[in-house]
């Protein structure tokens, strides 16, 4: 589903990303974990090109990232991404935030764009805030109306950077459940996260990231329970 060969980035004199190579298999949950400022949100926002590369390739479903123009949109609909912050426009109802994409970029009729976002509201447990606006909601609803909205464009992958970081504990679970599920059906994901109990219960693979490097690649129980390198095993002593 994704590639990733080569892959290097900078930031003027910042070295970013270090020879980043990593595939992604189609219905597999990797999930990224690793310090502050070791690259993770750099290396998701590459896969969708809200960062360009300054070597290697990366590619989506065979295809290489296309630069610009409706290419670019599309890609940019079939990686759905779900950020720290939740995204969602403030002047837009739940439902108009989810139908927004599907009418303006897949063309799909504003009825059926609806019918599939009370779905989608429903998937998500809030089936009665489709009239709402985003700041008539919790952090986690916010969070669960910006998964609904990346699903109503139908991805072939979805990305998640930190999704639960900037909420209260009481609503952290109810973001991973819904994410739990996506990857329990068979959604290809991409996570960056520091809920090591999410990543040891979904993931299929743990990337571990320090540096601008992919340090360590391991099943879940693997890393978590016999990391190889001092410097994962660093990392997991201070969180866990
Ligand atoms: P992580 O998500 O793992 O915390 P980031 O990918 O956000 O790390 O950042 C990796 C490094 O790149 C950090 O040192 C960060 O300060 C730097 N960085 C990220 N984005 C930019 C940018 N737009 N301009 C300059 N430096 C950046
Ligand atoms: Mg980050």
């Amino acid at each position: 589903m994704v590639s990733i060969q080569g892959v290097n980035k900078h930031f003027g004199n910042l070295h970013a990303l270090k020879d980043i190579d990593l595939t992604v298999d189609d219905g597999e949950v990797v999930v990224l974990i690793g310090p502050s400022g070791s690259g993770k949100s750099t290396l998701c926002r590459t896969i969708n090109r809200l960062e360009t590369v300054d070597a290697g390739s990366i590619t989506v479903n065979g295809k290489p990232l296309p630069a610009e123009g409706r290419a670019l949109a599309n890609l940019r609909a079939d990686v759905g991404m779900v950020f720290q912050h939740f995204n969602l426009f403030a002047h837009l109802t739940v439902l108009q935030n989810i139908t927004l994409g599907p009418i303006k970029v897949r063309r799909t009729p504003k009825a059926k764009a609806e019918e599939r976002a009370r779905q989608l509201l429903q998937r998500v447990g809030l089936a009665d805030k489709a009239d709402a606006f985003p700041s008539q909601l919790s952090g986690g609803q916010q969070q669960r109306v910006a998964i609904a909205r990346g699903l109503a464009m139908d991805p072939k992958l979805m990305m998640f950077d930190e999704p639960t970081s900037a909420l209260d504990p009481e609503m952290i679970n109810e973001v991973l459940d819904v994410m739990q599920d996506l990857a329990r059906e068979g959604m290809t994901m991409v996570v960056v996260t520091h809920e090591m109990g999410f990543a040891r219960r979904a993931a299929n693979r743990v990337v571990f990231m320090a540096d601008g490097q992919i340090v360590e690649v391991a099943p879940p129980d693997e890393f978590f329970d016999d990391p190889k390198t001092a410097r994962a095993q660093d990392f997991l002593a201070k969180v866990m």
